[in-house]
């Protein structure tokens, strides 16, 4: 069977996911229950999903290899690291500092709760001496990737959908976050730790044994 654009749309998001509710999918596609409707009886009546009351919908395992089956089991809570993070007035210097005494390649900036502010990976500092800039007065505020364009990973997200993310966006690492509403009434994001390409090649060895 051949499908639409927002079938196959529909069928990654619950792959990633599963179980989605039909509101989550609306949601996430930024569509409304309604117009999503057609397109699950198709896909439900195809076999391609299965729908279960009061639960929401699957994606249909069987098709599937057993590796990839296994892959969109795992959750990201049982692979992630401890997040290297630091806040946004420390100096330029102090951030190379940390990425060698972390051992890490980027760096999570968080706020007084934890709350997620931004990321600076080694070509932000790399980019910062090219540019002159004074390694030890000036604070990595100035030069990080700032929220909201920060690529994230929830707990229960599946290994393959975060894995998917440092391949779609290019980058090393997602913090992983657990969002709450903050005191202001705007959503805010607790980082919990990080997702890195080496946790992903990391499972990969693993499941080669
Ligand atoms: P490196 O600098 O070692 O190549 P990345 O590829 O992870 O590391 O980072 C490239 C750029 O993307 C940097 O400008 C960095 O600030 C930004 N970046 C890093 N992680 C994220 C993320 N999770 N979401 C959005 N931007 C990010």
């Amino acid at each position: 069977m051949r499908l639409s654009e927002r079938q196959e749309k529909i069928v990654e998001l619950v792959k990633g996911s599963s179980p989605m509710t039909g509101e989550q999918i609306a949601n996430q596609l930024k569509l409304n229950k309604a117009t999503l409707r057609a397109d699950l009886t198709v896909l439900t009546m195809a076999g391609v999903l299965e729908a279960r009351p009061r639960v929401g919908y699957f994606y249909k395992e069987g098709k599937r290899s057993l590796i990839a089956e296994r892959l969109h089991r795992l959750r990201v809570d049982d692979f992630k690291s401890i997040a290297a993070a630091v806040k946004e007035d420390i100096s330029i210097y102090d951030a190379v500092v940390s990425m060698f005494t972390n051992n890490v390649g980027s760096l999570i900036v968080v706020g007084e709760e934890q709350e997620l502010k931004g990321m600076v990976s080694r070509k932000d500092i790399i980019k910062a001496s090219l540019g002159g800039l004074e390694l030890f007065k000036v604070p990595i505020g100035v030069i990080m990737t700032r929220m909201p364009n920060i690529v994230m990973t929830t707990p229960d997200e599946s290994v393959l959908n975060a894995a998917k993310k440092l391949v779609q966006h290019q980058i090393d690492t997602l913090p992983v976050v657990e969002s709450y509403i903050g005191a202001d009434g705007n959503e805010m994001y607790e980082v919990v730790g990080r997702f890195t390409k080496t946790n992903v090649t990391q499972l990969f060895v693993d499941l080669g044994y």
